[in-house]
């Protein structure tokens, strides 16, 4: 076999209700990753001068053509990960819409000089504002459970600060990023500002070495870490969005059948393959059993099918691996006590990925000193566990033992108790009386703490991240010399523990004494 044929890699887009094959992808090499990001480079000097009115342009564009396109994007999506085609028009077409009207918006003000007030005395006759600039190249590397609208937050966030990208999707849905491409090139992006590199890991590696000025990724832990040690060695700037294990904690006084509702949809939509789904449900003792009760009878009258289909609610796994994580811990789950009230298996009369949302109740936190995987791994897949608490506390501690720390969620009809827990939960961000749709509001700041991530996306926030910020300090008055500039002496310094003693000491007679040795600073002779 030549060379040249070992070398090359191949990505498939592939059907994960049928396991077909869609369509083949040579995987980018990195000669290509660091060629695109030169292209970006050249391309970037000029749409940072574009003016933002013709960047808004584009925007409302790319806009039209993504609402007259819908059905087209959703269907595509819902092909290729498996999600029903409603969930894909909601999650991720209307989430893109929205983001550009929040952009178009909002961007303009956000990149007005920012004045900066500042307090020092001595340093009054200053004036001092922010500007913010383009990073540059902004690298993205995202996921395949959201494949479009994670993307495409992200890279409408840098293209309307005037960077270029060069993003590479998931290996699993690169179709998504090439239609997301197609519709800025539609809406007259000029060419070379955004690029997509379709590749596996090794072409996002790639990407993460090569001269780009940040790097938002979306994805696991331990890809995130890998990220972070590349990144490290150039120091480029990166923000990271990885795993959670959600916790949902229901108070006794919550609406049961809305909070059951909630936590089967948090739980079971895009068949729990949503880094903000609810994986850990905490519920209190008195209300645990009805609580359940109603899940389980709600999760029943799921229908599983093909995002295709407009009757199904839930689609299947993207792939074999996810499922062997799922099956691996709900086994794990059982040896820990648990019992599968419904679900607990995969549906293979319905196509090779598909599993059965499953209930869990009663699973031990430890046996001897084996956690149960379920309780504290991201599992990604359809599968409640509910576990009843005793007392707040208990169940805020129970929210806080965990490495993760993206969302969470309480439940209540106390709103300010709910606000309150809320402030003690670890957490990027606490919804109280909803899941999950945080996400979809544009101006919410999005991101995690603890093992769940570095920095944020959207919102005002995710601006920040897509730009350098710099402080410009203007001096008022040019021509009147320094008061510290050279020419000390221990007059000067005398002076000087007077102008302290005027601004901090607690003692005004001392301040006085202060303010009459600092005056004679202002009139010092010998001032270099
Ligand atoms: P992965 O970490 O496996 O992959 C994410 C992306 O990184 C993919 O494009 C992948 O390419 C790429 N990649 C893989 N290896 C490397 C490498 N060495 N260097 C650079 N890039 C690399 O995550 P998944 O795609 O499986 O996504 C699921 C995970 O994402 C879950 O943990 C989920 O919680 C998290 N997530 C977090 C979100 C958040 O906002 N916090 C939102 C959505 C998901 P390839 O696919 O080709 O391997």
């Amino acid at each position: 076999m030549p060379q040249s044929a070992i070398a090359i890699r191949k990505v498939f887009s592939t059907d994960p209700a049928t396991g077909k094959v869609l369509r083949e992808f040579e995987c980018a090499s990195s000669e290509e990753v660091a060629a695109a990001v030169d292209h970006a480079q050249s391309a970037q000097k000029l749409w940072r001068e574009v003016s933002f009115s013709e960047r808004i342009s584009v925007f409302r564009r790319f806009q039209t053509e993504l609402h007259r396109r819908k059905d087209e994007v959703a269907a595509q999506i819902s092909l290729e990960a498996g999600k029903p085609q409603v969930e894909a028009l909601l999650t991720e077409v209307l989430v893109v819409l929205d983001a550009a009207s929040f952009y178009i918006r909002y961007a303009k003000s956000f990149l007005r000089p920012e004045r900066v007030p500042h307090g020092n005395p001595a340093l009054k006759t200053k004036r001092g504002y922010l500007l913010r600039e383009p990073q540059g190249v902004v690298g993205i590397i995202s996921p395949w459970n959201y494949p479009f609208s994670i993307p495409s937050c992200d890279v409408l966030a840098a293209l309307i600060m005037g960077n270029a990208v060069v993003l590479k999707p998931s290996e699993l849905t690169p179709s998504a990023a090439l239609l997301l491409r197609e519709l800025f090139n539609t809406a007259g992006l000029p060419p070379d500002i955004f690029q997509v590199v379709i590749g596996d890991g090794l072409t996002g590696a790639a990407l993460t070495t090569a001269t780009i000025d940040k790097l938002i990724f979306t994805g696991s832990v331990p890809t995130g870490r890998r990220i972070a040690t590349a990144a490290a060695e150039r120091l480029l700037s990166i923000v990271l969005e990885l795993g959670g294990k959600d916790p949902m904690l229901v108070l006794e006084d919550a609406d049961l059948d809305i909070a059951s509702s909630a936590a089967v949809w948090g739980a079971f939509m895009n068949a729990g393959q949503t880094c903000l789904s609810v994986e850990r449900c905490y519920v209190h003792r008195k209300i645990h059993d009805r609580f359940v009760e109603l899940c389980v009878e709600k999760t029943k009258r799921l229908r599983v099918g093909r995002g295709s289909d407009p009757e199904s609610e839930i689609g299947p796994m993207i792939n074999q691996q996810q499922l062997n994580i799922i099956e691996s811990h709900v086994a794990d789950a059982l040896a820990h006590g648990a019992r599968v009230l419904t679900g607990g298996k995969r549906l293979p009369e319905l196509g090779p990925n598909f599993y059965a949302p499953t209930i869990l109740v009663d699973v031990k936190h430890n046996v001897g000193s084996n956690v149960a995987r379920i309780l504290i791994e991201e599992t990604f897949g359809p599968v409640l566990p509910i576990i009843p608490f005793d007392t707040e506390e208990e169940a805020i501690a129970l929210a806080n033992d965990s490495d993760f720390g993206l969302s969470a969620s309480v439940w209540t009809r106390n709103r300010p108790r709910g606000e309150a827990i809320a402030a003690k939960i670890e957490a990027g961000t606490v919804m109280v009386n909803d899941v999950i749709t945080c996400f979809g509001i544009s101006e919410a700041p999005h991101g995690g703490v603890k093992s769940s991530g570095l920095g944020r996306t959207h919102g005002r926030s995710g601006l920040e991240e897509m730009v350098r910020t710099k402080y410009i300090d203007a001096e008022l008055l040019p021509s009147i010399p320094k008061v510290w500039w050279f020419g000390y002496g221990s007059e000067f310094h005398l002076q000087m523990k007077g102008f302290l003693d005027l601004l901090f000491s607690k003692n005004w007679a001392h301040r006085a004494r202060g303010a009459a040795k600092a005056t004679g600073a202002l009139f010092r002779k010998g001032r270099l």
